[in-house]
């Protein structure tokens, strides 16, 4: 049943709309602009800006003169009033940034192959990120507004609780927001790693992110989508949406973790890739039983390979992109959109001589191509996607507008 509007949200609203008006606008914008833009009527816009500069969100920052009538008045973001961070827990790597209210990355610090085999040191090494990210930015602590951890699924995002990733030995039902909450005395949230990916190709870009439709492809360790339809991310009953490694890519011979065969994410995944490598008489050095941040420095051997022309690993990788591909252009058509982003801490590294095979795939198997195409595009935000959205997310829930918050709960 459809729920009535909260009147007493609806200001907050419209304040949302209007700050994420001029948070977009580069050159800042003017009230009157803003008025057309967002449809508002300019004493609601008066009010609004009115409340901004008072809490430093935005400035006056200079007059232009056009036309006839009254100069007016730009309104800039004062974009280091606030920050967020986010960190990206990927099993190959572990990328934390630190944002400021435009989106800048202001900081960043990647710890390359972590060691993942004690969740609680591997959450020390979280926070001890976050405070160089902080001291390194020079910004006071009050500026930030909370850390977002893009994790893989499945999750548990009410109670702050990784509940069992496959390709993180050991992580079962690890809690991450209270120990990492406690040690750094910020506000910290949880968000899976494809709708953080989701989130940040929302915020980024010079358009705001209404009316989009796109799918977002996180290919790291794991694969996974974040979907954004009609501007919003979807997220699913238990913010989970995304998954997609368990799909068959039609060979029985490959065995997944879950129990099935053929799935994607065992197709792409280390131990199917280091056993064809080994066939094919590529070197990846790793032992028989790989911990995680071994298969993950067998994996960036693959790929420095690759790089180097060898023409196998070449071979290998393009095999993974052309799984990867048609599950692809499955969820193109299922879901109609008019974009795909790929993205992630592999993809970054293969997309100069993957990105091409993708596009073919995807619009070549795409039903409506009669209608219109599909832009196959690299992430502007390459391997720092994840972490990127995981600062967003915490912006997101603080700034943004989103019809959901006016609904009556
Ligand atoms: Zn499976």
């Amino acid at each position: 049943m459809r729920r009535g509007t909260n009147l007493g949200r609806l200001g907050d609203f419209n304040q949302a709309v209007i700050f994420e008006s001029i948070r977009r606008a580069k050159d800042g914008i003017s009230r009157v602009e803003l008025a057309e833009s967002t449809g508002l009527s300019p004493q609601t816009i008066s009010n609004v800006v009115r409340r901004l500069i008072d809490d430093s969100l935005i400035r006056e920052d200079r007059t232009i003169v056009s036309g006839p009538g009254k100069p007016r008045t730009v309104l800039e973001l004062e974009a280091d009033r606030l920050f967020s961070i986010g960190i990206d827990l990927d099993p190959g790597v572990i990328t934390a940034v630190m944002m400021n209210l435009r989106g800048d990355v202001v900081a960043i610090r990647r710890i390359e192959t972590p060691d993942l085999g004690v969740p609680e040191e591997t959450i020390s090494l979280m926070a001890d990120a976050v405070e160089e990210l902080i001291t390194e930015a020079g910004q006071p602590r009050e500026r930030i507004v909370g850390v977002g951890v893009a994790a893989p699924g499945p999750l548990d995002p009410r109670e702050g609780v990784i509940t069992g990733p496959p390709l993180l030995d050991g992580w079962r039902n690890v809690e991450i927001v209270k120990p990492l909450g406690a040690r750094l005395g910020l506000r910290v949230i949880l968000e899976k790693d494809t709708i953080a990916a989701a989130l940040a190709e929302l915020w980024s870009g010079d358009h705001d992110g209404e009316g989009r439709n796109f799918v977002c492809v996180y290919f790291g360790a794991g694969v996974g989508v974040g979907t954004v339809l009609g501007g919003e991310v979807l997220r699913g009953v238990s913010n989970n949406a995304g998954e997609i490694g368990h799909y068959s890519v039609g060979r029985d011979s490959i065995n997944c973790a879950c129990g099935r065969t053929g799935c994607l994410a065992a197709a792409i995944g280390f131990d199917n890739v280091a056993r064809k490598a080994e066939a094919a008489g590529i070197p990846l050095d790793v032992p028989a039983t790989p911990t995680v941040a071994e298969r993950a420095m067998g994996m960036n051997r693959l790929v420095d390979l690759a790089r180097d022309g060898n023409a196998a690993a070449l071979e290998l990788l393009g095999e993974c992109s052309r799984n990867v591909a048609d599950m692809v252009a499955q969820l193109v058509n299922a879901l109609d959109v008019d974009t795909v982003i790929m993205g992630g801490p592999v993809w970054a590294r293969v997309n100069d001589f993957c990105l091409d095979q993708v596009n073919e795939i995807v619009n070549e198997r795409f039903t409506a191509k009669a209608i219109h195409g599909i832009s196959v595009l690299n992430s502007a935000l390459g391997e720092n996607n994840a972490a990127i959205g995981g600062a967003c997310a915490v912006l997101d829930t603080t700034l943004s507008p989103k019809a959901s918050a006016l609904l009556l709960r």
